[in-house]
């Protein structure tokens, strides 16, 4: 099965999410590359072309704050039926070199062309080490920040960060983020982040990071990773609800 084609261009959809209803996407990230500070295993966008921690004005096809505006004021004069606005796309949106200007920027149009929809971000939390990062991310109604595992060990090999990121890190830095909701994905084959170890492992760190809420779900569209299996829905319905019982947190399974 081959993995999706990257998103064309700044925004798209509204794609009809199981999560969060109809999101209208914003792609802050190139469109002739995958660029992410991640390699996961499951990635439907495939194996990244460029693997950082940085993107630069100079990359091609980064958008400007003014074409992000410019094309989501162009999106909602025409369609104002969304539920959410969400920075997604082709990797992780707060790698962009001006991420806090358009967290700013698009609030901003949300307020004067929809101001009751909210403004969510998908993240791979690999910046959260970024004061200024963190500052942005609070500014945005709904914050869904990606940990899939207790360990360094299996973070390295399900989702293969940049070099430099270290996963004690992430944790005590997603730490000082407020009402968040994690999301994690379960696979089994090469990696599997479903043995009792691993989950009881993943559960002391969300008691650590206390968020609002998690969101699990496994890999339902290509992978290209042959070694990644599927996790059965029943067994995430009964991690979910492990997860639930040791920590108190509402753990939802998608
Ligand atoms: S963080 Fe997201 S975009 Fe980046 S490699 Fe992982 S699944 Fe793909």
């Amino acid at each position: 099965m081959n993995v999706l084609p990257l998103k064309k261009g700044i925004i798209y959809g509204p794609v009809h999410s199981r999560r969060l209803g109809l999101s209208l996407g914003i792609n802050l990230l190139p469109t002739d590359k995958k660029y992410c500070s991640f390699n996961c295993i499951y990635c439907h966008y495939g194996f990244n072309d460029v693997h950082t921690l940085e993107l630069k004005d100079e990359t091609d096809q980064v958008p400007t704050p003014q074409e992000v505006k410019q094309a989501l004021e162009d999106y909602l004069k025409k369609d104002k039926n969304i539920n959410y606005i969400t920075f997604s796309g082709n990797g992780e949106p707060t790698l962009h070199p001006h991420f806090p200007e358009m967290v700013d920027i698009v609030k901003k149009v949300r307020d004067e062309y929809v101001p009751e929809v909210k403004v969510t971000i998908l993240s791979n939390s690999s910046t959260v080490d970024r004061p200024e990062i963190r500052k942005a991310l609070e500014k945005i109604d709904l914050r869904i920040m990606k940990l899939d595992c207790g360990n360094e060990k299996t973070w390295r090999l399900l989702n293969q960060p940049f070099k430099t990121l270290s996963y004690e890190k992430t944790v005590e830095n997603l730490k000082k983020l407020k009402g968040i909701i994690i999301q994690t994905i379960f696979v089994k084959g090469r990696v599997d982040n479903t043995k009792d170890e691993e989950v009881d492992g993943w559960i002391s760190r969300l008691n650590q990071i206390r968020p609002d809420e998690v969101q699990i779900y496994t890999c339902d569209r290509p992978v290209p990773d042959k070694g990644v299996e599927k996790v059965p829905k029943d067994v995430l319905k009964k991690i979910a609800e492990k997860a639930e019982k040791k920590t108190k947190i509402p753990v939802k399974v998608f």
